[in-house]
């Protein structure tokens, strides 16, 4: 067997200081270099003389970190697989280090703005998204503890969190609610009136202003109209109203936009809500069938499983208009957040 001693090295410490030694001679001819203050051996993937090189160890620590992370970034992997692949293989190289080596809070901060810069150049974070969480009066008390009353800044009323912000106040009802839900009735009726030909040219959603009544020997469509009926029925107002004349069958469909826990009530509410009104319809139009179509999607997107089933009663196809609905329900949800904190607070 032979040792690698051209690797070896000694070093000579008297009293904490690097000495200066010829070296040790082991029984073969052999002799064990001396290792110089400049010097360093490696432990378990340190560069150590008589403590840790620290200023060295960062350097190059963050000369892999680089290397690794502008790796991953330039790959094909996909963004998930770019993500684990961060976690997994770039990350570690930093942890390695930490508790052994002594970061301080300028250093890390450098580091974090670099990786932010390395990724927004390569389209992995965008330059304007922001880590924090929205502050909303609620966090100010709760999670920064500044002091801050919970009031919510539009309605005055206690609890001004994030879910109040998009779905629980009541000065944003009947303004910026009201025009949430709209859309995606808009985009219901716009559907609708191509389907029957009522119209027949197909508008972006927020362009599209629906008419009051569209009528052909097909259809009939009602837009945010009452339904006038013989007895007083309270509920009489549904968002979109559909005769469909060839299958002898009558539509009443209405929209919320709930909170998302509230998705499965939201429905069975619409559904006993407008029970009335089917009733007294099917007698005043011949006794036509008359079935209740609720159409939810929650003030962030989600949507009940049973929807698909009530857009192809309308004879609708469910995939794209779903995602349509969801994604003018989303967009318009971060507009109402962003003109809620401009408020002052
Ligand atoms: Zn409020």
């Amino acid at each position: 067997m032979e040792l690698g001693t051209d690797k070896c090295a000694i070093l000579h410490v008297e009293r904490g200081r690097v000495a200066n030694s010829e070296g040790v001679d082991l029984s073969m001819p052999v002799n064990l270099r001396t290792l110089s203050e400049a010097e360093t051996y490696r432990y378990l993937g340190m560069s150590q003389n008589i403590g840790i090189d620290e200023t060295g160890m960062k350097q190059s620590v963050c000369d892999v970190f680089y290397a690794r992370l502008t790796k991953v970034l330039n790959s094909l992997l996909s963004g998930v697989n770019k993500a684990h692949a961060y976690n997994g293989w770039v990350m570690p190289v930093l942890m390695y280090t930490f508790g052994i080596l002594r970061w301080t809070q300028t250093e890390l901060n450098a580091l974090d703005r670099k990786v932010r810069t390395t990724m927004t150049s390569h389209r992995m974070h965008h330059p304007r998204s922001s880590d924090q969480v929205i502050k909303t009066n609620n966090y100010r008390r709760y999670i920064l503890k500044d002091g801050t009353v919970d009031i919510c800044r539009a309605c005055r009323h206690p609890g001004e969190s994030l879910r109040h912000v998009i779905s629980g106040c009541s000065a944003l009802s009947n303004s910026e609610y009201l025009q949430r839900h709209n859309l995606v009735a808009r985009i219901l009726h716009q559907e609708l009136a191509l389907k029957y030909g009522l119209v027949d040219r197909k508008l972006p959603y927020y362009k599209y202003l629906p008419e009051a009544v569209l009528e052909n020997d097909r259809a009939r469509l009602y837009w945010d109209r009452a339904i006038i009926t013989d007895r007083t029925i309270l509920a009489n107002k549904p968002d979109i109203v559909l005769m469909d004349r060839a299958q002898s069958r009558i539509f009443l469909v209405d929209i919320t936009i709930p909170y998302d826990e509230n998705l499965v009530k939201a429905e069975t509410d619409k559904q006993t809500k407008y029970l009335d009104l089917a009733h007294e319809v099917t007698d005043m139009w011949g006794g036509l069938p008359t079935e209740i179509i609720p159409v939810v999607v929650s003030a962030n997107g989600l949507i009940p499983v049973s929807l698909s089933g009530h857009l192809r009663q309308l004879g609708l196809r469910g995939g794209p208009l779903q995602v349509q609905m969801q994604k003018a329900v989303l967009l318009d949800t971060a507009r109402i957040v962003r003109r809620f904190l401009s408020l002052s607070p």
